[in-house]
C-alpha cells in the first residue's frame, strides 16, 4: 500500500479545501469520497429511484463509472462521461445523498473503489469512514470536527457566493439533519477512530488548519 492520509469529518468542517491544499503541498493525490456517494445519488434521481429500490440500484452500481480529473484551477468529477462537477452540489442532492450513503450495496461498491485508489498513487482521501472502514490501516489520520453553527455559517455563505437562496436556519437544519443520518445508520456509521488525531476547526483559518494537517502528517513520517 503506498502512502494513505485518512481525514474525516462532518459536513462543512473544511475537509474538502484543507485536503486539496495540503494534497498540493505535499504531492499527495486528493481524493473526495463524498463526490462519489453524490455522483450514485445524482444518478438515483435522475432515474427517479428511491433509496428502497435496491434491485433498481444494484443496476445503476453495475454500469456505473465515475471518474476525477484535475484541470488547472480544479478537480472535475465525471459520471458516465459526464461533467457533474456542479450538480453533485446541487440543493436535491444534498437532501438525498446521505440517505443513499446509508444503503449497504452502494457502500459495498464504493469502498473496494476507494481501496484501488491507495495502492496506485500516495493519497489523502476525505469523507466519513476512511480511517474506520476504507483504511484502518492509514498512515495518519484526522478527525477534522468544527461546531455545526459555524458549519452551517460557513455553508450558507458559501452559498450566497454561488447564488443559492437559503437561509441561515434551511442551512443548519439540513446540516444537522444529515449529521443525525450518517451517525445513525447501521453500516458504517460516522464515528471517530479511536486511533485519529482530532482537530477543531472552529476558530481557524484555513492556513492554520492547512498547518496543522501538515505538521501532523511530517511528525508521522519522521517518527
Ligand atoms: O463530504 P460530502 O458532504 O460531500 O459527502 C456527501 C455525503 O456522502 C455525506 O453527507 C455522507 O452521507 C456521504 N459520505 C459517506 N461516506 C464517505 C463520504 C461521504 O457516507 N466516506
Amino acid at each position: 500500500m503506498a502512502f494513505v492520509v485518512a481525514i474525516d469529518g462532518p459536513a462543512g468542517s473544511g475537509k474538502g479545501t484543507i485536503t486539496k491544499l495540503v494534497g498540493e503541498k505535499l504531492n499527495l493525490v486528493n481524493v473526495d469520497t463524498g463526490a462519489m456517494y453524490r455522483c450514485v445519488t445524482l444518478d438515483c434521481l435522475r432515474k427517479n429511484i428511491l433509496p428502497e429500490e435496491l434491485e433498481k440500484i444494484e443496476k445503476v452500481l453495475e454500469k456505473i463509472d465515475i471518474r476525477f480529473e484535475k484541470n488547472k484551477e480544479k478537480e472535475l468529477v465525471f459520471l458516465n462521461g459526464e461533467n457533474v462537477t456542479e450538480e453533485i452540489r446541487s440543493t436535491d442532492v444534498n437532501l438525498n445523498v446521505a440517505k443513499f450513503a446509508a444503503v449497504k450495496i452502494i457502500r459495498d461498491k464504493m469502498t473496494p473503489l476507494q481501496r484501488e485508489m491507495g495502492k496506485k498513487a500516495n493519497i489523502i482521501m476525505e469523507g466519513r469512514d476512511i480511517g474506520t472502514v476504507v483504511f484502518p490501516d492509514a498512515d495518519v489520520k484526522i478527525y477534522l470536527d468544527c461546531s455545526v453553527e459555524e458549519r452551517a455559517n460557513r455553508r450558507y455563505k458559501q452559498n450566497l457566493a454561488k447564488g443559492i437562496e437559503t437561509t441561515y436556519e434551511e442551512v443548519l437544519a439540513s446540516i444537522k439533519e444529515r449529521h443525525r443520518l450518517e451517525t445513525e445508520r447501521e453500516v458504517a456509521p460516522f464515528v471517530q477512530a479511536e486511533d485519529a488525531v482530532y482537530l477543531d476547526s472552529t476558530n481557524l483559518t484555513i492556513e492554520e488548519v492547512v498547518k496543522k494537517v501538515v505538521e501532523i502528517i511530517e511528525n508521522k513520517k519522521n517518527a
